[in-house]
């Protein structure tokens, strides 16, 4: 079976991911005590999840499948957006970023909370980019809820009314915006 390195340092996603693409060999940088980051600073998910990819494949000489995912607000024209992971900064916790959502957001009534977790998977090999995109439309919680999952799991709400980390891994893996974009 063929070999493909997940680039991504980030171990929550490389779960998802392993379980989402089950039938196929993946690795992650660890595994291979690769210690790389690669800077995001292009200015759309599909830049950057591309960037991740062939930089990581061409340091490795591997094929390379990148992720870039972000929340998209709708009263806030889609921000945080590519700026999900660093919007705050790059030393702010997961919950001082939840935190800061929610209390921008402590005004909004239900209708004005739309949102979608989107997700953009970059797969490289042999010079060559194949891209599938990915999106799951939902609300922000009025507070986080749920053990499960990572990141803005817990104030990212389903239209089932169950936020993502209130499902089991297989559940949100069934019908993320991930698996989406894995497919
Ligand atoms: P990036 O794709 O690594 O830049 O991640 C963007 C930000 O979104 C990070 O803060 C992640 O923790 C968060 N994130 C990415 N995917 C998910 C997810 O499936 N659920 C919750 N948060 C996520």
């Amino acid at each position: 079976m063929k070999k493909i390195l997940i680039a991504s340092n980030n171990e929550s996603k490389i779960k998802e991911i392993r379980e989402i693409l089950k039938n196929y060999e993946l690795i992650s940088l660890e595994d291979i005590q690769c210690k790389i980051e690669v800077e995001e600073n292009q200015e759309t998910f599909e830049k950057n999840a591309k960037k991740k990819a062939i930089e990581i494949a061409k340091i490795t000489n591997m094929p390379c499948i990148a992720d870039d995912s972000g929340l998209c607000i709708e009263a806030f024209n889609g921000w945080p957006g590519i700026y999900t992971a660093r919007f705050l900064g790059k030393n702010a916790t997961q919950e001082e970023k939840n935190k800061a959502i929610l209390e921008k957001m402590k005004d909004l009534d239900d209708k004005s909370r739309k949102a979608k977790f989107v997700c953009t998977v970059a797969f490289y090999e042999n010079g060559k980019f194949t891209i599938g995109k990915g999106e799951l439309k939902g609300k922000i919680a009025k507070e986080p809820r749920g053990e499960n999952g990572f990141g803005y799991d817990p104030i990212f709400e389903l239209e089932s009314g169950k936020t993502y980390a209130e499902l089991t891994n297989k559940e949100k893996n069934e019908i993320s915006h991930r698996k989406k974009a894995c497919y």
